[in-house]
């Protein structure tokens, strides 16, 4: 029988904080194919999502429906718009919420899994990270300050990471991130250099086919998801309707799953994608093949 097989692979990925987003959801299906997993959780939001763990308050979410259960084998402290320690302010290094982590940088992250598992520690990198401290302003309305740390925390961080990660990988790697529609078409309300963000993770996602695949052999796409109300989707303030518009409006009229995403993702990660790369590819039930909105009186 044809199955994702990732038994003896390492993923890390980057940007667990609970078990409703989209890393999660990628985690437990990579766990569940074989994997095992370390995470990159954002310092404000370490210390709730590792007693979380440990409380067992989200026992249940873990558990595979086929027998057994996502363990992480290490939870890593990362802020993705941090290359190097040097470049992190002393404010934020001294900040409550990171003082107790040593190095929570991109480069500490990838130092800290050569120092426990050797020179090749992973076989497969995610990014499920975004933010945007202007998410709200439409971008008319959006200061350059906001505008570059959306792309520093959402875009930039990615190619940090397939730059840092890129030589630990073992042969055959695979990098993924997680992008939105609003990257190549108009989505109001997604502001702040949002979509600004997300078209520059597309564009970078071609790039870093070609240079990581010649350098490293390794593999990079990008999965467009549709609309999910997750932590970081609530934030922005009207994700059920955006959920709601498009169950009505795609191909598939219902909403997406986070569950979806994860199972994409392992096998994009897998050996059975092995010619893929470069690519985004879409989990929206359809939605982005649409060019009139269906629900509307015509
Ligand atoms: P989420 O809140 O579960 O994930 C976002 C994660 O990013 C959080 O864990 C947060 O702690 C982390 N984070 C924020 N800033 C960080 C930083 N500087 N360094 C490290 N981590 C940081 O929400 P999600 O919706 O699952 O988002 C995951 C990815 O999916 C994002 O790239 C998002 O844009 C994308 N996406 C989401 C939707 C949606 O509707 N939810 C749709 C398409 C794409």
């Amino acid at each position: 029988m044809l199955k994702i097989d990732l038994t003896g692979k390492r993923a890390f990925v980057a940007g667990i904080a609970d078990d409703w987003g989209f890393g999660f959801a990628i985690a437990k299906r990579l766990a569940e194919a074989g994997a095992t997993v370390c995470a990159g959780t954002w310092p404000p939001a370490y210390g709730i999502f590792t007693k979380m763990l440990e409380r067992g308050k989200i026992g249940e979410s873990l558990n595979f429906a086929s027998g057994g259960a996502l363990a992480f084998e290490r939870i890593l402290p990362l802020d993705a718009e941090w290359d190097t320690l040097a470049d992190v302010p002393t404010e934020v290094r001294e900040n409550r919420r990171y003082k107790e982590h040593d190095d929570f940088t991109i480069q500490g992250a990838a130092d800290r899994l050569v120092n426990e598992f050797g020179a090749k520690p992973v076989d497969i990198v995610i990014h499920s990270i975004a933010n945007g401290s202007e998410v709200k302003n439409p971008l008319l309305e959006t200061s350059r300050k906001g505008y570059l740390s959306a792309l520093s925390a959402s875009a930039y961080s990615f190619v940090s990471l397939v730059q840092r990660f890129g030589p630990l990988l073992r042969p055959n790697g695979a990098f993924l991130s997680l992008t939105y529609m609003a990257g190549e078409r108009v989505i109001p309300g997604y502001g702040g250099g949002m979509s600004s963000a997300k078209a520059a993770l597309e564009s970078d996602t071609r790039t870093l086919a070609y240079e990581a695949g010649r350098r490293y052999g390794a593999r990079v796409n990008a999965i467009s998801a549709g609309p999910w109300a997750s932590r970081a989707a609530s934030a922005i303030g009207f994700i059920e309707k955006m959920i709601d518009y498009a169950k009505h409006n795609s191909p598939l009229p219902e909403a997406i799953h986070a569950d979806e995403v994860g199972t994409t993702a392992a096998f994009l990660c897998s050996p059975l994608a092995s010619g893929i790369t470069g690519t985004t590819v879409y989990v929206d039930k359809g939605y982005h093949a649409m060019g009139v909105a269906v629900d509307a009186k015509t």
